[in-house]
């Protein structure tokens, strides 16, 4: 069974960054990936559009294309979306099946902040790739934590379903929500750092848009 990889974020909106790292990283370790809106995200202010909204603009994003499955569960579930409650619900659905959690370094140096982090390892593989324009700087402890997990694409991290950290050398983007939103925000437009249906569909970046709530 392919691995499955899980990519979560706040997709406020969702842009080429968030898609070309999902679509290389099944390239690369040959897995199904699943994007997941968060609902309430633990680690930083509340997103500017709503759920709703978010969801239309991934729907519209993913369009025409199979291998990149949106999965709704952190925005039906209450409360914060917390990635070690959705790995654990994953790991009983999924059995022994490979998990990989997905993820930039930027996110990555914030680990030690994840509500019961090192639970993570026992739940989930983390790939992590480079963010551009993000310097990696990370923590002693965090350091401590990847000993002796680092592994390559090609060890055997396929046969287990948990606990290696696996580089992901993706094609850098040095593409950001908040810039896209900064750009709406001045009545600028964003073409081309998102894709053509989300500019190109009436009404979906109306919620950055200058004047609008
Ligand atoms: P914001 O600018 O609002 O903070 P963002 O662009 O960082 O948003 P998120 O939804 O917070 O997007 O990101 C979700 C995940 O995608 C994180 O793991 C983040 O590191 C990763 N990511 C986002 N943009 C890129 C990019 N351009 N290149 C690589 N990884 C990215």
């Amino acid at each position: 069974m392919k691995p499955l990889a899980i990519l979560g974020g706040t997709f406020d909106p969702v842009h080429i960054g968030h898609l070309c790292v999902a679509w290389e990283a099944s390239e690369l370790l040959d897995a199904e990936v699943h994007l997941l809106p968060a609902s309430v995200p633990p680690h930083r202010p509340p997103p500017i559009a709503s759920a709703e909204q978010r969801v239309a603009m991934l729907r519209a994003a993913l369009a025409g294309q199979h291998r990149l499955q949106l999965d709704l569960r952190e925005l039906e579930r209450a409360g914060p979306s917390y990635s070690v409650d959705t790995l654990e619900a994953l790991r009983a659905e999924h059995g022994d099946r490979p998990l990989v959690l997905l993820m930039g370094a930027d996110a990555f140096a914030g680990l030690l902040t994840w509500h019961r982090w090192q639970r993570l390892f026992e739940l989930a593989h983390l790939g992590v790739f480079a963010r551009p324009g993000f310097e990696a700087a990370w923590p002693a402890e965090l350091d401590e934590a990847v000993q002796g997990r680092r592994a390559t694409l090609d060890d055997d991290w396929r046969h287990h379903p948990a606990g290696r950290v696996l580089p992901l050398d993706v094609t850098p983007l040095e593409v950001s929500a908040t810039r896209i939103r900064s750009l709406l925000a001045q009545g600028r437009s964003p073409r081309y750092l998102l894709p053509e249906r989300l500019v190109d569909t009436p009404g979906l970046l109306d919620a950055y848009r200058a004047g609008q709530e």
